[in-house]
């Protein structure tokens, strides 16, 4: 490997990049296998329904179970899979995957998908055929895409959705409020629900600013006629705020952690919320 120092133009040997470049490459062709042989795994976090108390939908989210690492989370091999072009057939397998668990978690399942993933030409007929195969609901099916996701090149994933979303399947606006033109984005986009960052949810009882911020945003959605989940609810005193403010939903290590489906169907959600 050779670095060109970028004004002088003198090539620069720089061991530790080699290093970096080569496992780099032995992690993505690790990736690739373990996407070939399905063997990544995927944890369920459970959602609540706030004013109903019941758990009403699954959110999936896959682990990498590595050879050497240990147990990886997304944030370790997704951007991996997304520049190796591989994150389309990764998205797809936990759809697919997901929605033959969604029987015996017998609620809504959401899914993530990757903007990359919506660029491509054949993800729309891939999400029917999986959801025909298991003879699952459109509606049962909520796919979760970023703000960041929804910036460039609108015409190339626009379509698919406003397709999917005919079928009754629905979309999630995942991260909202975490930059970008928000605000904007809740007309333009065909959505069903925004999902407030967690960021947000950790400032309730601890800033009356970013309270009223929270509070604004839920009354902006409201006026948008979309539904409403809160992220990263951790205790009790949140998850009563939110209920106070009308917001439907709610996910986070209070009400459950991301765990597999035997855990899932061990778990008695017998706890009040
Ligand atoms: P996300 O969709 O916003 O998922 C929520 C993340 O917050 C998850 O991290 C979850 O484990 C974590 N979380 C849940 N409750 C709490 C809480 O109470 N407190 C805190 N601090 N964190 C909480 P995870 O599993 O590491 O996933 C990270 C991101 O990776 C996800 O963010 C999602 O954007 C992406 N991701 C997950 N699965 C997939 C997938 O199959 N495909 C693609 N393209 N992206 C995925
Ligand atoms: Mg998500
Ligand atoms: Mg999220
Ligand atoms: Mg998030």
């Amino acid at each position: 490997y050779q670095a060109k120092h970028a004004r002088t133009g003198i090539a620069v040997y720089d061991p530790a990049q080699d290093l970096n470049s080569l496992e780099r490459l032995e992690t993505l062709q690790q990736l690739r296998k373990t996407i070939q042989e399905g063997r990544f795994l995927i944890q369920y976090q459970p959602i609540l329904s706030i004013q109903d108390r019941f758990i009403s939908k699954w959110e999936a989210l896959v682990r990498w179970e590595h050879p050497t690492r240990g147990l990886l989370r997304p944030s370790e091999f997704v951007p991996l899979a997304e520049e190796a072009g591989l994150i389309g057939e990764l998205d797809l397998a936990v759809l697919k995957q997901a929605v033959q668990n969604q029987k015996q978690l017998g609620a809504e399942l959401a899914i993530n998908f990757s903007a990359v993933t919506l660029a491509h030409p054949n993800w729309v007929r891939e999400v029917v055929r999986s959801l025909v195969e298991e003879a699952l609901q459109p509606s049962m099916l909520w796919i979760e895409i970023t703000e960041s996701a929804l910036l460039p090149e609108r015409q190339k994933w626009l379509g698919g959705l406003v397709a999917l979303r005919g079928l009754g399947v629905r979309v999630s606006l995942d991260d909202f409020g975490m930059g970008y033109s928000s605000l904007a984005h809740l007309k333009q986009v065909p959505i069903d629900l925004v999902k407030i960052d967690k960021s947000f949810v950790a400032e309730i009882g601890q800033s009356h600013t970013s309270e009223e911020i929270l509070r604004a945003m839920l009354q902006l959605a409201n006026a948008f006629g979309l539904k409403t989940l809160a992220e990263g609810v951790e205790n009790r005193a949140q998850l009563e705020w939110l209920a106070r403010h009308g917001c439907h939903y709610a996910q986070g290590y209070y009400i459950g952690l991301p765990m597999s489906v035997d855990q899932a169907l061990e778990k008695v959600f017998s706890k009040v919320f």
